[in-house]
């Protein structure tokens, strides 16, 4: 039987001690700006217009001195001068893959084996040698299926390359072959697992998951526990974007998501542009040493919020405690930014809420926050609630709001927990 709670890939960088790691993390900033800044013209061109040279970036501290590079402007980047605007630091022939994502924008894959760094997140996860693991990730122009499969085969685990769909047969896959891992999303998983439940084969007769790594989408604690009562698989999830591969991972404690050792990022808070303190949030930007695609200062447009306290798996980097909203969602009431963090932090401190969502209107000049909630069952609507509501609300945002209760049915929108209808013309 594998011991899938203890375990590490690269046991020596990942518990670096403190003073190490923050001369290991200065040593790859510097050498990162410094071969970015000679390979890749748009990294030169944006350092020079800002006035920047490599020798001025010795510490993380520093970098706030390079303007960000968006995700959200790669495609018109790109597009100036295609394949990668002059982002990359080879030409595409000196490339592995070149994957296309929604945009469209160009993702180069570099020739080493590593470019994507899985590898310590499966481990992480519990994935063991030997484990032959379905990897439900796209292989459809998008790098994740690749990406995921590339640190699989480098930890000695067998891949299965299944892609999304087909779930029957994924299902007579997961039997027939007596699959023990699982990538991909949560949601799919419990598909396939409800699936297999509609077929009679159920766990250990027929069912042999032990493990799953899940990403791209949110996991509810709720879920992983029905995945590991239910079923008995070890669910953890991880983190990454397809620009630039894995960004965090979940140890077997599951207390947030170790950031990767060999990047640098910061959190920078989108109104100041500073870096933000543990436990504040702030948008997650990177600086990837990377030989073929050194991206300095790459803003993912993703909300978190980090420890960095020791955890007690023995790893010493730094954790994302979760994704919390995209930056374009946040949203600036009366000067104020509010986030959708906050809108869920609503739901959970007052439990009669079901679904919470802020309305932001304009009257005149001024604007206007609604509180729209929709209580859940047995919860009635009241002045008292109206008024814990709208109080919740005002400790949250220091905003005041307006509370209307609302059915189900009067939910618009329902995945944004923030809708501007302000117009500005
Ligand atoms: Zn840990």
């Amino acid at each position: 039987m594998n011991d899938r709670k203890r375990g590490f890939y690269d046991e020596e960088q990942e518990r670096m001690p403190e003073k190490e790691r923050t001369g290991f993390v200065r040593r790859i900033l510097r050498e990162t700006v410094q071969y970015a800044y000679e390979k890749a013209p748009a990294a030169r061109k944006k350092m020079d217009e800002a006035g920047v040279q490599p020798k001025d970036i010795q510490d993380v501290a520093d970098l706030v001195k390079i303007p960000l590079t968006r995700k959200a402007d790669l495609k018109n980047i790109q597009k100036v001068e295609l394949p990668f605007g002059g982002l990359a630091a080879v030409p595409p022939r000196g490339m592995r893959r070149i994957y296309v994502s929604p945009g469209p924008t160009f993702d180069p894959e570099g020739r080493e084996q590593t470019h994507w760094r899985w590898e310590k997140a499966f481990v992480a996860a519990g994935f063991r040698p030997g484990d032959i693991v379905q990897n439900t990730f796209t292989y459809h122009f998008s790098p994740a299926g690749l990406m995921f499969e590339e640190g699989l085969i480098r930890i000695g685990c067998t891949v299965i390359p299944a892609g999304v769909g087909n779930t029957e047969m994924q299902v007579q896959v997961l039997r027939d072959l007596s699959v023990t891992g699982y990538a991909g999303t949560p949601s799919f998983l419990m598909i396939l697992l409800e699936k297999a439940k509609e077929m009679g084969i159920d766990p250990g007769d027929g069912l042999q998951l032990q493990v799953a790594l899940v990403a791209a989408e949110m996991l509810p604690e709720s879920l992983r526990k029905r995945f590991q009562e239910e079923y008995g698989i070890q669910v953890r999830q991880a983190y990454g974007t397809a620009d630039v591969g894995s960004l965090g991972y979940e140890c077997f404690e599951a207390k947030g998501m170790h950031i990767n050792d060999e990047i640098v990022m910061e959190l920078i808070d989108p109104a100041s542009g500073k870096q933000v303190a543990p436990g504040e949030i702030g948008e997650v930007v990177v600086t990837l040493p990377d030989s073929t695609y050194p991206l300095i200062r790459f803003a993912t447009g993703d909300l978190s919020l980090y420890a960095n306290e020791p955890c007690p798996c023995g790893r010493t980097s730094s954790r994302l405690l979760r994704i919390v909203g995209r930056v374009d969602q946040v949203t600036k009431v009366k000067g104020m930014f509010v986030h959708p963090e906050q809108v869920a932090q609503l739901e959970k401190k007052v439990p009669e809420i079901f679904v919470a969502q802020l309305i932001i209107s304009r009257t005149g000049h001024e604007d206007k926050m609604t509180i729209r909630a929709m209580l859940g069952a047995g919860a009635l609507p009241s002045d008292a609630l109206r008024e814990r509501i709208a109080e919740t609300a005002r400790d949250l945002t220091r905003l005041r709001g307006e509370v209307v209760f609302v059915q189900e049915s009067e939910i618009i929108e329902r995945e944004k927990k923030i809708l501007d209808t302000r117009k500005w013309d």
